[in-house]
């Protein structure tokens, strides 16, 4: 980063830490030793050793990239999940043709049918509720009907 001048700006640099200045203005953040200025990374002596580095670290990165559990199914694979009982049927029966398949391994296959258990006592709650305003309703109905009909008592 530089003024318009086209000069750096003045920083006070921190003798523990490399004397590089990154892109954004800031010192480089590697500690150095005793009597050295730049790290391994910046060191102008060094820099095909750090290149060799950095692509020894890529490949590294590449590799565990390659070895990890391949991603759950893509997104435009997965269900639809309707958020009723016919839905969280569905979803459950695709789920173990799907770990038949092999495209969920353990542990997706029980983040899966834990999810669809929430979703179960989600949809169970809802239609409770649902009964519950609709007896409500109808307990309010019978109480205005037996206001304005009382029943005669003592026949
Ligand atoms: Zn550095």
């Amino acid at each position: 980063m530089t003024d318009d001048n086209g000069n750096l700006p003045v920083v006070a640099l921190d003798p523990e830490y490399c004397r590089f200045i990154k892109e954004d203005g800031r010192q480089c953040g590697q500690r150095v030793g005793a009597g050295e200025t730049v790290c391994f990374w910046h060191d102008p002596e060094r820099t095909e050793e750090a290149q060799a580095a950095r692509e020894r670290g890529r490949e590294v990165y590449r590799e565990r990239l390659a070895a990890r559990p391949r991603p759950c199914v893509p997104g435009e694979k997965a269900p639809e999940i309707a958020p009723d009982l016919e839905g969280l049927v569905q979803a459950a029966a695709w789920g173990v043709r799907a770990i038949i398949a092999g495209d969920l391994d353990a542990k997706q296959a029980g983040a899966l049918f834990r999810g669809l258990d929430t979703l179960h006592r989600l949809v169970e709650r809802q239609s409770l509720e649902a009964e519950l305003i609709e007896a409500r309703a109808a307990l309010n109905d019978l109480k205005r009907a037996a206001e304005i009909h009382p029943r005669r008592r003592g026949r």
